[in-house]
């Protein structure tokens, strides 16, 4: 993506910021939204239930001799004005009263002095259970409730009257508080949210440096594999994106140097040959032009093989596994080198048995057999001798690639096999390879699951082999 195209998508931090303070700031508006609308439905079933409280503790203490003076406190703490009437026989008479609302509509001479009215409250309060709350107005409850007296063979009626909306003051209050609270919400959900947005962006941005440097070619990077669960998850995916990655470039290197590596060998001989051809007389013979002719074929066959290598090594491709006849393909290899080998005094021999059939791809296998020969050629001694022999015992046949050269010591035996891994660097054959060439014998013989393996001695020789498993046929 172009920076430009980047510059339009809104950081993660960024992004974080606005959705915190977009939804506090939707918290606090409920909030306001709550209390303008509902204040009055939630103070009026408030104060219905602290009214009724009220009654009912006036009730309990009806007879107490204090009564005026818990009639004080309970008007006092729940804002209320409060009555006590007697309904004895025919009479109804004023008991206590305490008044500590200021809108009082029962203080009035009018209710106190109206038996009518009085005698209607308590009808309506005995028609429904003995007790009876009611609004009155737009602003006002009024409860009433019988006690009846046994001891003084009378009947009490307690009249409550209290205001049903809040008081200007106690809105206020709750706005100036809404309004502290508004900005102490503002200000934590600022300072919360640019601290988290921080704390979850931080460990996105660093592993965002890390893979701009993976993609600058710096397989060396390293996530941290820290924080939350889904930070952790992609550090690991792109930790392993990275090795594989580096893998590919190694393979990918490794291709080059191995193309390099195996062109010299057929070039050695086309050059070999044609310089024979051109400075001894006679040499100039269809058998010499055919084996340059070969080894061109060859060449053509080696670029695309180790092309293929790569693929195989990932599987990305199959070989090309048919049955063949080992001992002729190994015959016709050490044909080939013999006029180059004689014309510098080598001698290969070819020691066989009978013809041993097996499954292989025969191109990667001629590739095992030039190199193990190649290097008996480079490594031998001065007899000048390279045998290679093929042996069958028990349905396997094992080809043998000895000379009797320098060997390798124990020490180096296990590391010739690794890719660039020379024992000497300075050898004195023009031919000697880049320490190349039995890490391709391996990899193809493994892929073959073939057994292979090296004996030698310091001063005597090597022995270089490997074994498959001879052809059967289906039916066999
Ligand atoms: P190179 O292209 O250098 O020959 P190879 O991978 O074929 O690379 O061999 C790795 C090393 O193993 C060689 O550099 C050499 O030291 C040793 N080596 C291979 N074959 C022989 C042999 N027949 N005799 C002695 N040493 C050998």
């Amino acid at each position: 993506m172009s920076e430009a195209k980047q510059k339009k998508h809104l950081s993660i931090k960024l992004h974080i910021f606005i959705s915190m303070v977009a939804l506090c700031l939707g918290l606090v508006l409920l909030l306001w939204l709550g209390g303008a609308a509902f204040l009055k439905q939630i103070y009026g079933a408030i104060k219905m239930r602290d009214i009724e409280h009220a009654s009912n503790q006036i009730s309990y203490s009806i007879e107490d001799e204090r009564i005026t003076e818990i009639l004080e406190k309970i008007a006092d703490e729940y804002d209320l004005c409060a009555k006590i009437f007697a309904f004895e026989d025919d009479d109804v008479s004023l008991v206590g009263e305490a008044d500590f609302f200021n809108d009082c509509i029962i203080c009035d001479d009018v209710v106190i002095g109206d038996k009518d009215l009085l005698t209607q409250m308590y009808e309506d309060a005995r028609d429904h259970d003995g007790f009876h709350s009611m609004p009155v107005g737009d602003n006002n409850i009024i409860t009433t409730q019988i006690v009846h007296s046994e001891a003084n063979d009378c009947a009490y009626l307690i009249v409550l009257n209290t205001s049903s909306v809040p008081l200007s003051a106690t809105i206020r209050t709750i706005h100036s508080l809404l309004g502290l609270m508004t900005v102490v919400a503002i200000i934590i959900s600022l300072v919360a949210s640019y601290f988290l947005s921080k704390r979850i962006s931080s460990p996105i941005e660093k592993m965002d440096k890390e893979a701009k440097l993976m993609a600058k070619n710096d397989y060396e990077v390293h996530f941290e594999e820290k924080g939350p669960r889904e930070i952790v998850d992609l550090a690991i995916t792109l930790n392993k994106t990275s090795q594989e990655i580096a893998e590919v470039e190694k393979i990918r290197k490794e291709l080059i140097a191995n193309i390099s590596h195996d062109l010299r060998t057929p070039l050695t001989m086309i050059s070999g040959y044609s310089e024979v051809m051109r400075d001894i007389p006679g040499e100039n013979t269809p058998e010499n032009m055919q084996v340059i002719i070969d080894e061109t074929a060859r060449l053509t066959s080696l670029v695309n093989d180790l092309l293929n290598v790569s693929k195989l090594q990932s599987g990305t491709q199959k070989m090309d596994v048919k049955k063949m006849s080992l001992t002729k393909a190994i015959k016709d290899t050490v044909k080939r080198y013999d006029t180059l080998i004689n014309h510098n005094g080598f001698t290969i021999k070819f020691e066989s048995d009978e013809e041993a059939f097996i499954l292989g791809d025969e191109t990667r296998l001629l590739q095992v057999v030039y190199n193990l020969i190649n290097n008996a050629i480079n490594y031998t001694g001065s007899d000048k001798t390279v045998i290679v022999k093929q042996e069958i015992t028990d349905n396997v046949v094992r080809i043998s690639v000895i000379d009797s050269g320098e060997g390798i010591s124990e020490q180096d035996l296990p590391l010739i096999w690794d890719r660039y891994y020379k024992v000497d660097k300075v050898h004195k054959r023009a031919m000697v390879g880049t320490g190349i060439g039995l890490s391709i014998v391996k990899n193809i013989l493994l892929l073959h699951n073939s057994r292979f393996g090296v004996s030698s001695e310091v001063g005597k020789g090597s022995t270089f082999w490997f074994e498959f498993k001879l052809y059967q046929e289906p039916n066999q």
